[in-house]
Order: C-alpha cells, then structure tokens, then sequence
C-alpha cells in the first residue's frame, strides 16, 4: 500500500489555498479560492461568522479528497492565536468578537480525519523551513502583510509558545505611543513595516493615501517619495529584526508576504540597517532571504503539521 498523503490549507490571506503533498513534500494538487474571512464578523453574528469560516474549510478538503483521496490527514494554518494544546483559536483577526473557537474538532468529526491547526505564520515558517536545501537549526519567518506576522522553528520544530503567541513579531513595540494597532496597544512594528505601514509614511509626507502596490510602481518610476516610504519601511524591519534575532539567534530568516513582491525597494537599506542594529558577534552571520516559495510554504508547514492517520481505510 502506498503512503498516505497529506492536505495542507493556508487560510492565512484573502485567499483560501489548499494543496495535497506527497511524503517528500511533492505537490500533487492544489486549488484556492477567494475568501476574505475578515469581513465576515462585521456582516453576521459571530456563529453565522464562524459556521461559514468552517463551511469554507470543508468545501476545500472536500475538493482534495475528491481529487486525492489518499489524503490522511489534514493541516490548517489559520491566523490567530492558537493553544497549542488544545489547539482552540483564542483570538483571530479573521474572525474579530470571537473567541475561544474549536475549528479543528469539527472537521476532523466531519471527514474522519486527524485535523491539525496552527498559526498561518508559523505554518509558513515551517514551510520554509523544509524547504531549505540545508536544514539548520532555526529559521525565522516574518510575513509582510496588511500586518506583519511571525514565526518560528527551533531544533527542527515549529514553536508556538506557551500560549500560542510566540513570534508576535508584528506587536513588538518600536515607537512608544505612536501609532494605534489593532492589537490594542500603540507603536508596534506591524504599523511601520507592513504594506500599511508604507502607505501610512506615503501618506504623511504626501498627503496622499494610497495603497502599498501603488507606491511601489511610483517608487519604480523614481517618485522620491514613494522611495523614501519603502526606505522608512525597511528601516523599521530591520530594527524590529535585530531585536528578535538578539533574543532567539537562528541563522536564517526568511521575509514572506505580500510587501516582498517589491523586496527590492526594500532590500539596500535593510542590509544596513540591520548590519547597524544587530550586536557585533552577529554582523554579517544571519542569512535573510526573501521567500521563493510564496503560497506553497504556507500550505506545505500546514501539510506537514498532521500526522496521517495509517489505518484509515483509503480506496
Ligand atoms: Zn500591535
């Protein structure tokens, strides 16, 4: 009987994408679908919110087991904060006035199948890190978005923390009392590094607001402006990135998200910014790459975080 194979579902960004691997991480199949779950909980009820979520996590593994229906195992990366024990989403943004949600248990019910959950962050982070040619003792990864997200792999495995929140990254706080974050708090990372965080310095040295894709090809075109916006951005990053690698000292970072389709408006003053931040014994050691793998490594760390039940009976 041939291995089971394993469904991974990054349901992380406004798309919904779920991808079937193989046990050497070879993608079979993969499918997406739009699905900005973010709006929902202003639309509905928070349980009318949660059951579409749930009906939309179905319809894909649906899809995959229709497609492969040697998947034995299923793998979400969702973001939010997730226990790592009992692996209920505390607190999501996708899913703002809800808490304490079980999303795993329902489906794993549903198509009797082991169903794991984690992080979008982390599930990428994960992703990553098997996808590296060489695997090292720890990889970062930091996900520029709308917000700014983190996480982390150390010995080889995924690192949740206590409580899920390992790798905040987004939330470290730069700029006491700046600017307000969704978090509740003020200052953090995430409004000075993130695709809105490059809209916000635009906007406030122009007047005008627009989106980070925008200023990117303005940026191009040589708008000083636009150049100076990324420039803030990257700075930002690298401080934020030096403070995280002074306490957890991996060797390898990778910077995903969407920010990095314009990595290289970044990438000339990050070097150095982060080359001044970081103390001396780690100048010039620290590999950070921008991610190759995009969409896959979110699904593949998700794929990889279940264990494949071996005596379902598969046809
Ligand atoms: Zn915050």
């Amino acid at each position: 009987m041939s291995a089971l194979l394993r469904l991974g579902i990054d349901a992380g960004g406004t798309n919904l994408r779920a991808g079937v691997f193989d046990e050497q991480g070879s993608l079979l199949w993969q499918e997406r679908h739009a699905s900005d779950f973010s709006g929902l909980c202003g639309r509905l009820a928070p349980p009318q919110a949660l059951a579409q979520v749930l009906e939309a996590l179905a319809a894909s593994i649906d899809a995959a087991l229709a497609a492969q229906p040697r998947v034995g195992a299923v793998g979400i990366g969702f973001p939010g904060f997730i226990d790592p024990t009992t692996r209920i989403v505390s607190a999501s943004p996708n899913l703002p006035g809800l808490h304490d949600v079980d999303l795993a248990t329902p489906l794993a019910v549903r198509f009797g199948l082991p169903v794991a959950l984690e992080n979008d962050a982390l599930a990428a982070a994960y992703g990553e890190y098997r996808l590296q040619p060489t695997r090292s003792r720890g990889l970062l990864y930091l996900g520029l978005g709308t917000g700014v997200g983190g996480g982390l792999v150390l010995e080889g495995r995924p690192y949740a923390g206590e409580h899920g929140v390992a790798m905040e990254a987004g939330h470290l706080i730069v700029v006491p009392g700046g600017r307000p974050c969704g978090c509740g708090n003020r200052g953090c990372l995430e409004q000075y590094a993130s695709a809105s965080g490059v809209s916000h310095h635009y906007a406030e040295s122009t007047g005008e607001r627009l989106d980070a894709e925008r200023i990117a090809s303005r940026a191009v075109s040589g708008d000083a402006e636009a150049l100076a916006a990324f420039r803030q951005a990257a700075g930002w990053l690298a401080l934020g990135l030096s403070h995280v690698l002074k306490t957890v000292d991996v060797g390898d970072v990778v910077v995903g998200g969407g920010l990095t389709r314009s990595w290289e408006l970044l990438a000339s003053h990050f070097g150095e910014a982060l080359e001044q931040a970081l103390i001396p014994a780690l100048r010039g050691k620290v590999r950070v790459r921008p991610s190759t793998a995009q969409d896959r490594a979110g699904m593949l760390g998700a794929a990889f975080l279940a264990t494949p039940d071996q005596n379902r009976k598969t046809p």
